[in-house]
């Protein structure tokens, strides 16, 4: 089994009326639930406001293979230490992905060392996603590409590093264009930034959309032992081979 931990901001869902309609149970519950939909996969949801750790304990991370993170207008009461306990876990092998404004979020920039800014406009419009990389293990089971009738748009430039990999490229229909999935290793982690999850449309029903983030989970989940960070000194008498001439200036 995947242990996933899907976390959410759940602001909008209970403040906004619009929002509160297309998601009334929260947007990690439906996001959940198309996991869920995976018989290997096994969801917990977690949120923002619910508890002192914003659901996050240090126990739950560490029982967790792959953490998915959405939030938008709440980046900022995102805890630095549950941010450092975050990027810890990514860094020894958890898997992270980032849904659509997720990349203003902490985690996410601590993790990328950029801005992660972008252009956007909320017009209802078109969104094309063309799968750029078709034999990758995230793009299994889609066509040519995919849309999605309605939705915000984002735009480049988009200030992240180069990834290791970009599965899709959008297509906007006021002309724009945006990276809109990519993949990045950081320390022994695999983090995958997916564009679709705007709160006010039904994105995150569509099924394209759910069986991307199930096969990003799978492509995330750790397949090794974690790297526990440590910086030791291996003393002389145990190097792997002898060393016979010591050079000077040694302290
Ligand atoms: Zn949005």
């Amino acid at each position: 089994m995947i242990n996933v931990t899907v976390w959410g901001e759940n602001v909008h869902e209970r403040t906004n009326e619009v929002v509160r309609k297309v998601y009334p149970s929260g947007m990690h519950t439906v996001i959940a639930n198309g996991l869920s939909q995976d018989p290997d996969i096994e969801t917990t949801t977690a949120t923002l406001e619910q508890d002192e750790e914003h659901g996050l304990s240090e126990g739950l991370l560490d029982r967790t293979d792959v953490l998915t993170w959405w939030g938008h207008c709440a980046h900022g009461q995102v805890k630095d230490e549950i941010v450092a306990r975050v990027k810890k876990r990514v860094l020894e092998g958890m898997g992270l992905i980032v849904l659509h404004s997720g990349h203003y979020s902490k985690i996410f920039k601590s993790l990328m060392g950029t801005t992660c800014s972008l252009c956007w406009r909320e017009a209802g419009e078109r969104e094309r996603l063309w799968v750029c990389h078709p034999g990758h293990p995230i793009a299994q089971g889609l066509g040519k590409y995919f849309e999605l009738p309605h939705t915000e748009m984002y735009g480049e430039p988009f200030a992240v590093p180069a990834p290791h990999e970009q599965i899709f490229i959008s297509w906007f229909e006021g002309g724009e264009v945006f990276r809109s999935g990519l993949t990045y290793f950081r320390g022994n982690g695999r983090i995958f930034y997916f564009r679709p999850g705007h709160e006010t449309y039904p994105v995150l029903y569509d099924e394209n959309v759910q069986l991307v983030l199930r096969n990003a989970v799978k492509w995330a989940s750790p397949a090794g032992s974690r790297w526990i960070d440590s910086c030791p000194n291996v003393p002389i008498d145990q190097a792997p081979e002898p060393i016979t001439k010591q050079g000077e200036g040694l302290h």
